[in-house]
């Protein structure tokens, strides 16, 4: 696995499917509804069985929902995580709606929620690149360089930040973002 070491906690890249990994908690690119839909939120509530969604259920009629850039934590069903941080990114828009900004936040937030539960590893997505159109290529430093800056920056706990990417595409972008971030 390709990685680096930020102080006492590693971000790692790893081709694979979220819904497998044994962590404290794994990121859902999920919608403002906490509705579910396709993608990864498809196969995390898929795998995960009926009792994430009661939970998006309830907090959507507490809160209205979670607001692009904004995390929001649930339990995890049956998979082997703890936690589910559903993180909503944003729709690309061509670049000039805050949408840099916005993929910024919803990393930071999450990232936020789970030093708040004082979890050690976090698995996350590529947030906004699939359905939401957001260039991988964009996507991948914006992503890394926030993540990076939490862990040099923020009070946690946390020791491993892994990046767990459905498909090759996505995978080498984050590679190549990596390697210039460190750089
Ligand atoms: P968004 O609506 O935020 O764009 P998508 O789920 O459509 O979210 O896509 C985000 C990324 O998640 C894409 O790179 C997609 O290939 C990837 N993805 C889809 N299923 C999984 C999975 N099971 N594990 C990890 N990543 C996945």
């Amino acid at each position: 696995m390709k990685g680096i070491q930020i102080g006492e906690a590693e971000i790692r890249l790893k081709q694979g499917d979220i819904t497998k990994e044994e962590v404290d908690a794994i990121v859902n690119a999920a919608n403002s509804g906490l509705l579910g839909g396709g993608g990864v939120d498809g196969a995390i509530h898929r795998a995960g069985g009926p009792e994430i969604m009661e939970e998006c259920r309830q907090i959507r009629a507490r809160e209205g929902g979670c607001p692009t850039g904004e995390a929001v934590v649930t339990g995890a069903g049956k998979l082997k995580a703890r936690y589910v941080i559903h993180a909503v990114g944003p729709v690309w828009q061509g670049g000039g709606k805050g949408e840099e900004e916005l993929l910024r936040s919803a990393y930071r937030n999450s990232l936020k929620r789970a030093a708040e539960r004082r979890l050690k590893t976090v698995a996350f997505p590529s947030i906004s690149t699939g359905a939401y159109g957001y260039p991988v290529e964009k996507a991948a430093p914006v992503a890394l360089s926030e993540v990076k800056r939490f862990l040099e920056e923020e009070e946690h706990t946390l020791r491993e930040i892994r990046f767990v990417l459905f498909n090759e595409e996505t995978y080498r972008a984050y590679e190549g973002a990596l390697d210039r971030l460190r750089a």
